[in-house]
Order: structure tokens, then sequence, then C-alpha cells
């Protein structure tokens, strides 16, 4: 997408408050020799930040407005290292609702509905995200936070909720509960709002059917915002992302060049009109593509492809690049086989090996299963994995986020 004139009018705002609160953004543009833009290829000049530079900045860094203005700090999770602090001003809170909204009337949620919030509240931009948005829809929310799964399902059957908000293995593990409980019929569910993590189109079926709602994406990080800054709509062709809070552009993860609507790249954004901490050119290291052309349902705002994956999820086994995405993708084609499953690569007598552990339930022959699996891996990728085939439900499930990659090489 090329930026607009308005877009760098904005990016130049926010780049003047960066310098004069000399923040490391700040100093970059300085080292740089940049003190302003005015064309789109100024804009492409700007040097990238990275979650590197924010965990420079703590405790309170990338503080860029007036501290009588910031009314509250969140954090990225730290699993590795120092956390990301975000300061926020008033003004970004309600921007940041404002935007939340949105995304609840972009999947057809009205204030008639009532939302349960299952994921986390406190220092990280889950939870609150979700309620600041649809109380400013003027829904009812039912703020329930993670875990519980009796309380959950006792509050989903007694306040009639409409709506769960949820991870995608969350709501998994929901939709399993109610079936093993045998309470659907009393489950007023219709529509689910499912954070930001990768998830498969089986997982998505599974979980669609079993309760019987409609599900839709929410993307977003703490370093802008948080969940909220884009949805799919009821035609699910890509998430609508909202372009005038945030402008994204989609550059090759090795060149760092920008690359056209359409090819798959990293995800990249800068804020237009973020006051506590804006961000320019953030590599979200999230991999997506922009969808050319217009959206069926008539909005304005582009549109992101799911996200595919990480530019740091990619695995080079014998030499070859690959992407877990690419393996659930062959995965799907199995329908015996779950939505979950496992990769582990390990080095063996001077190899790499890969193995490769999914689910299915007693009716299938395992052995024939897996050489199957292992065969179209090798026709599609190139080397031959190792397939376990385990009983269903012997995979692990999560409220929080699965990791389904353990590269145990370098361990
Ligand atoms: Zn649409």
């Amino acid at each position: 997408m090329q930026i607009s004139d308005l877009q760098i009018s904005q990016v130049n705002n926010q780049i003047l408050s960066l310098i004069k609160a000399k923040s490391f953004y700040g100093k970059k543009l300085e080292e740089a020799g940049i003190s302003g833009i005015t064309t789109p290829e100024d804009f492409n000049q700007l040097p990238f930040s990275e979650k590197n530079d924010l965990r420079e900045a703590y405790p309170l860094g990338l503080m860029t407005a007036p501290e009588e203005d910031i009314v509250r700090i969140h954090s990225s999770s730290g699993t590795t290292g120092l956390p990301v602090i975000i300061p926020y001003t008033a003004k970004d809170i309600d921007d940041w609702a404002i935007m939340f909204a949105r995304c609840y009337e972009t999947a057809g949620i009205t204030n008639t509905d009532r939302i349960q919030i299952t994921p986390g509240y406190g220092l990280w931009t889950a939870g609150i995200g979700f309620q600041s948005g649809a109380e400013k829809l003027g829904a009812m929310v039912i703020p329930m936070g993670p875990g519980n799964t009796d309380k959950q399902l006792q509050m989903m059957m007694d306040m009639k909720s409409t709506v769960i908000c949820a991870t995608s293995s969350y709501a998994l593990l929901l939709a399993e509960e109610i079936e093993k409980r045998g309470i659907k019929d009393k489950i007023c569910l219709k529509k689910g709002v499912i954070g930001s993590e990768r998830w498969g189109e089986k997982m998505r079926q599974r979980i669609s059917s079993e309760l019987g709602i409609e599900l839709y994406d929410i993307y977003g990080l703490t370093e802008v915002y948080g969940p909220g800054i884009g949805i799919n709509c009821k035609y699910d062709t890509g998430m609508h992302y909202w372009d005038d809070y945030i402008y994204i552009e989609i550059i090759d993860p090795v060149t760092l060049k920008p690359v056209p609507d359409g090819e798959l790249g990293e995800i990249v954004i800068t804020t237009l009109v973020k006051e506590g901490a804006p961000l320019i050119r953030y590599r979200t290291h999230d991999l997506s593509r922009i969808i050319p052309g217009t959206c069926p349902c008539g909005s304005k705002f582009p549109r992101l492809d799911i996200i595919m994956g990480r530019t740091d999820d990619m695995i080079k086994i014998k030499g070859v690049n690959v992407f877990p995405s690419q393996v659930e993708e062959i995965l799907k084609e199995f329908p015996e086989v779950s939505s979950e499953y496992q990769i582990r690569i390990s080095h063996l007598d001077g190899r790499d090996t890969m193995r490769l552990y999914v689910e299915t339930n007693g009716t299938v022959d395992f052995l024939a299963l897996s050489r199957r699996i292992a065969e179209k891996v090798k026709s599609r990728i190139g080397f031959t994995p190792l397939v376990k085939v385990v009983e269903l439900g012997l995979l692990p499930r999560s409220e929080k986020k699965s990791k389904r990659v353990f590269d145990e090489r370098y361990e």
C-alpha cells in the first residue's frame, strides 16, 4: 500500500515528537541525519525499529508525551530478557477503544450482545482491550479472565453469553468441554473473537462446528496499542485494519525492501497518531501479506491476510527452509488427524531429524497413516520426517498460546 499524503504528514508529526522527547528513535533519526519527511521516498529512508530497541528503553525510555499526560502502562511478556513497557495517554486509551469497538462492529457484534472475555487482565493488553472496546460499543461485558473452566461454562449458561473472546487453544478447550458435558443446548454463543495467534483452518472448523458459531480473527500487539488494530468481516477475505491509526507495509525480512501487495513478507507497522509511545517502521516479525482489491463488504479499510507464522519460526532442516505453516497446510489434507500437532527437531549422528507428532482416533491404521503423511512432506518440502501418530487428546492443549515447534538441536 502506497503511503498517502495525509499519512506522511501524520508520520512527520510522530517524528517531531520523538525527536523532541530524545527517545531512542529520535537518536536513530539524528544518526541518519533525518529531521522530517515530506514524500513516500523520504518515508522509505526511515530506519526500522525492533523489539530490542524497545527493551533497551526499559523502564520508561519510550515515554514520548509529558509525564502528566500518561495515564497507564502496559507490558509485553518478557520471556527473554527485559519486558517492554508501553506508556499510554488518555487519548491513546480512547483511540484503542474506538479501534476495538470498530472490530466488534465489523464482526457484526452490537450493543445487545453479551461478551464473555477470557484473555488475561493485568500488565498485558489482552483482557482490558477486549473490555474497553466492548464498553465503547455499549455491549454487556462478562470479564472472566483466563482459566477456571467450570465457572466459565456456568457463567456462559447463566448470563447467556453471545460472544466469546479467547485464544484459539482456549476456545478449543471450551468447545471440547461443552461437548463432553453435553451442555450445548444451554449455550447461546453466536460469535467468537479469537486472538491473533496463528491457527490452522482445521482448528477453526472444529471450534466453529462444535460450538456452532462464526469466528473472527483479531490482530494486534502490545507495542502498537494491543489487540484490536484489525479483524476479518463476515466475508472472511482477510483482516481489515485501521489505516487512519496505523500504516502497514510488508517487507522482505532478508533484504528489508517492501514487497508488492499480495506477496508474503514481514508486517511492519508505523503508528500515525500515538502520543505515549509512537513507533516508526516497527518490525513485528509476523508473516502475512496485503490482500489487493476491495472486499465485498464495501469497507474502505485495507486488508491483511491471516498471520501465517513468524519470521523467526523459519527452521532450517537438512539445508531446507521450512515454515511450520507449510507442515500445517499438508496436515489439512488428512481429515483423519486433529488440528493439534507438534514438530520436534533434533540432531542425531551428524544429521538433522524432524519428528512430527499428530493425533487421530482408534479407527485408523497408525502405521499406514504415518507413512502417507511422511511421503507427502517429502514430496512437498523435500525431506522425510519421522511421523508419530498418537491417540486423540494426548498432545497438550493450553489456555495460552500453544508451542508447536521444539528445536532440540541447540538445547
Ligand atoms: Zn470486508
